[in-house]
């Protein structure tokens, strides 16, 4: 944990309400909605972005998928459809520089999505 990382706090201090907790990671709502669902699955560990993982963290990615398709299922979007997306590094989109996934969906047929 990095005392001045914001996910590690979220994350290992419950200072948010999680929609789901394991003990290798927790499940949030954003804060700025991108869409009518926008959950983040964020892993205890701190782990700076995907350019930092290594072998021995593969199980922790898969785990991370399985909780993603879990919540959608979870958030009634499964069928209709959604996306996962991880953002890596400044140019990639990243602002906070704790991993993280999104997983975003749940509009409406005739709204855009993204
Ligand atoms: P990134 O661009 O780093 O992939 O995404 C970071 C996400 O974290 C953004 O969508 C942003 O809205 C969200 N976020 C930033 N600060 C907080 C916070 O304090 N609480 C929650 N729940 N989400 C946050
Ligand atoms: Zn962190």
């Amino acid at each position: 944990m990095e005392k001045t990382c914001l996910f590690c706090n979220i994350a290992n201090n419950q200072t948010e309400k999680f929609l789901y907790e394991n003990d290798k990671l927790v499940v949030f709502k954003d804060i700025k909605p991108s869409a009518p669902v926008h959950l983040l699955i964020v892993p205890k560990k701190h782990i700076r972005s995907i350019n930092d993982i290594s072998e021995f963290d593969g199980l922790l990615i898969g785990e991370m998928m399985i909780a993603a398709k879990k919540m959608a299922e979870e958030q009634g979007i499964a069928k209709s459809g959604y996306k996962l997306l991880f953002n890596v590094e400044k140019g990639g989109g990243q602002v906070i520089f704790h991993l993280h996934l999104h997983l975003i969906g749940g509009w409406k047929s005739r709204e855009k999505n993204l």
